[in-house]
């Protein structure tokens, strides 16, 4: 997408209802594969991590590959979807998620922890100015944390 394309789109969803939402509660994002297993474990995770209310969720099988080397119009579709939420719900943060024994996107677990770390850096080129993080759901469904953009502002910050 083109910087002016992207405008167009911000546009598109930016309305006072931004305002509206955030009386509602806090709202986080994920970027979730479809598979029904990691669903709640994701939810779970960060509404509890992140101390917000309601988790708004886009889902595509392979979510990982999807960002970095799926289709443009999935891309977009991705984009959209997640400026409606930061946008027009408020939400604070983005999560991209990937997960143990992914059928859509079956690479070793290595291959998707970098998948994951590209993901979180396409992400941060949005310049949504959210939180960011990299989430990988291990076999036993439990949430490791592989990148959060604040923990290294944070640690940038404690160097200083
Ligand atoms: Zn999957």
């Amino acid at each position: 997408m083109t910087p002016k394309q992207i405008l167009k789109v911000v546009k598109k969803y930016t309305t006072e209802r931004c305002v509206e939402a955030m009386r509602d509660g806090r709202f986080a994002t994920a970027i979730n594969c479809i598979d029904g297993r990691v669903q709640v474990p994701v939810l779970e995770w960060i509404r509890f991590y992140l101390n917000v209310d309601y988790v708004d969720l886009i889902t595509e099988p392979g979510p990982d590959k999807a960002i970095v080397s799926g289709s443009e119009r999935t891309y977009n579709s991705i984009f959209e979807k997640a400026i409606l939420s930061v946008k027009n719900l408020g939400s604070q943060s983005i999560s991209i998620v990937a997960h143990y024994d992914c059928r859509a996107n079956p690479v070793s677990k290595e291959e998707h922890i970098e998948l994951i770390q590209s993901s979180v850096e396409i992400i941060e080129k949005w310049r949504f100015g959210v939180r960011i993080l990299g989430l990988w759901v291990n076999e036993w469904r439990y949430v490791e944390v592989i990148k959060d953009t604040e923990k290294e502002y944070q640690r940038q910050d404690r160097i200083w």
